[in-house]
């Protein structure tokens, strides 16, 4: 008997746990949607939603559920059409694309303003495949890239969008700061499939100082970028003068470029941020387009020491109270979170944002739980990460391991998006995703029947996975280079399942089930692994693989998965 019996979890059956097992019951349709149960002290959900912010004039029915607008009024946001009861073709894709949940649920999500569809009316009518971001959904992952003023142009960010979806990017943000910014934004929306975000306040300040920014100029570019089809815009509103002197005390004071660049313009001025005065003009804009809002954090901690500071506590109240401000003018918004926190410290920001925001989706960069390690920041942001999704995130912003040294490139890209996949997947199936586990277990199968071709099938790089196979034994066999046959529990695994199934008749424990697949060609292989460079081992592999019958490039046909017996021993016996 087991001297510790298992808290009883939700789910569970004698085959193991179910995804979500340790988490609360989903609850689609209320304040907890899928969660992960609360540390003691965290914030309690909001009681409030987008419900509580309609518009001047709209009334909610309490029979249907639904809003009435004034006469006239003619919807244009998913959220203004959510709260009449419709459902959009862009819902009704987004349910398609998930799986898990109806058009009717989609809807009804963003009308509590917990979901949105970053899909702006002229990027909907060009190549957008619409997605949805909210906890109710799988979680997302943001792609950033951009040319900078060093290095990369419009070309170059095409080719890495197309990256970045070949990838798993769910959006991707233009964050160029160099090269023709208006000919980048435009090419990346014209290719893109996914919704494209951008921060409009950089190119606003391209040949001229922070300092002589106006509102004219504010309201301008947002407009520009919101007809170009920008789906979903970053603006740094939160930050107020009143903040600024929580700053000093920081190791490394504002670290986002919008941030910074709105501190100084206030210290300059002695006024109040304009994105904030501005505010009600800037969701009419946004209004009219379906821009999303990502209500930027400019003061997000950029260093452990700074992390759950007050200037970063103060902004993301205010960021609560634009939140509620642009629902009263029909606009979806998420809300940008931190950065660098140590891992204690991420569920309290998690469950902290969905208490002053009312649940709107949050959407973070990391958060990197280590500062020590440059060059591998898509790890230590990933781990951040993986905590901020199961405790509360809906998306997550990638970190590439470029990240505070350089401009990212290809390889970069993919090291980020795969990282955020991973840290979002893994999210996703302890939450209890319905389905989110489905491949997993597929793989798990293909890799107890030791069938190497389903492995890399269903692996999300295939490529990679198969490359790491081959380069110490690329023959099909009924183990890997890893362990070697003699040592390969899988397949000791399986012969105790047929031995003890009866399967097969002839099975005895004394006559050992050696593949001869090994052959003494092989056998050398492994012996030598770690001291033959990669070019020899391919060579030999190689050889291996024409001993056992493949023809180039195709499978060998030793495999027992694939093989009838008496195929397989007429190859192993040659
Ligand atoms: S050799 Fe080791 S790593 Fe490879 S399949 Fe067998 S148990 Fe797994």
């Amino acid at each position: 008997m087991p001297a510790y019996t298992l808290p009883p979890v939700h789910g569970s059956s004698d085959q193991g746990t179910n995804p979500g097992s340790f988490a609360n019951a989903p609850d689609v349709g209320g304040p907890l949607t899928f969660s992960s149960p609360d540390t003691p002290g965290m914030p309690a959900p909001s009681t409030k939603t987008a419900w509580d912010f309609l518009p001047v004039g709209w009334r909610r029915d309490p029979k249907t559920g639904h809003a009435t607008a004034p006469a006239g009024f003619e919807p244009v946001t998913q959220l203004e059409h959510g709260r009449l009861g419709h459902i959009t073709p862009e819902m009704r894709r987004v349910a398609e694309r998930e799986g898990h949940v109806t058009p009717e649920q989609v809807r009804d999500e963003i009308a509590a303003g917990r979901l949105v569809i970053p899909a702006n009316t002229v990027h909907r009518a060009g190549r957008l495949d619409p997605m949805g971001i909210g906890r109710a959904l799988h979680t997302k992952v943001n792609a950033n890239m951009g040319a900078s003023p060093i290095s990369s142009a419009t070309d170059e960010e095409v080719e890495k969008l197309r990256w970045a979806e070949r990838w798993y990017a769910d959006t991707v943000m233009d964050l160029s700061t160099g090269g023709d910014l208006d000919a980048t934004r435009e090419a990346i929306i014209a290719n893109a499939q996914v919704p494209i975000g951008t921060v409009p306040i950089y190119s606003m300040i391209i040949g001229r100082r922070i300092e002589d920014l106006d509102e004219v100029m504010i309201l301008e570019g947002l407009e520009h970028q919101a007809k170009q089809g920008v789906d979903y815009m970053t603006v740094h509103a939160g930050v107020l003068q009143e903040h600024l002197g929580f700053v000093q005390r920081r190791l490394i004071g504002i670290v986002s470029r919008g941030g910074s660049l709105l501190a100084k313009w206030m210290i300059h001025h002695g006024k109040q941020n304009p994105m904030y005065t501005l505010w009600d003009d800037i969701c009419e804009v946004l209004r009219r387009y379906d821009v999303t809002f990502s209500i930027g954090d400019g003061l997000r901690p950029g260093g452990l020491a700074d992390a759950t500071d007050t200037a970063q506590l103060a902004e993301l109240e205010t960021l609560g109270e634009l939140t509620e401000r642009a629902w009263r003018h029909g606009v979806q918004v998420m809300v940008e979170g931190p950065g660098h926190v140590p891992f204690d410290q991420v569920e309290y920001n998690m469950k902290l944002q969905r208490r002053l925001c009312h649940g709107a989706p949050f959407y973070v960069l990391g958060p990197l739980v280590t500062d020590i390690f440059p060059g591998y920041d898509h790890i230590t942001s990933a781990i951040g990460a993986t905590s901020a999704a199961y405790h509360g995130a809906a998306m997550l912003c990638y970190v590439t391991p470029k990240e505070h040294l350089g401009l990212p490139k290809r390889e970069d890209v993919k090291q980020g998006c795969i990282a955020y996949r991973i840290a979002a997947h893994a999210a996703d199936v302890a939450l209890g995703i319905p389905g989110s586990r489905d491949r997993d277990d597929e793989l798990t199968k293909a890799r107890a029947a030791l069938n190497w071709e389903k492995h890399f099938e269903l692996s999300m790089d295939p490529d990679t996975a198969r490359a790491f196979h081959d380069e110490d034994l690329d023959v099909d066999t009924d183990f890997c280079a890893m362990c070697g046959h003699d040592w390969c529990s899988v397949r000791i695994s399986k012969e105790i399942t047929q031995f003890l199934s009866g399967k097969e008749g002839s099975y005895a424990w004394d006559k050992p089930a050696l593949s001869a697949a090994l052959t003494a060609e092989q056998q050398a292989i492994l012996e030598k692994r770690g001291v033959l460079s990669p070019e020899e081992i391919h060579r030999l592999a190689s050889k291996t693989r024409e001993h056992m019958g493949a023809a180039p490039g195709a499978k060998a046909g030793c495999h027992s998965d694939v093989a009838s017996d008496e195929e397989a021993e007429r190859l192993q016996s040659r």
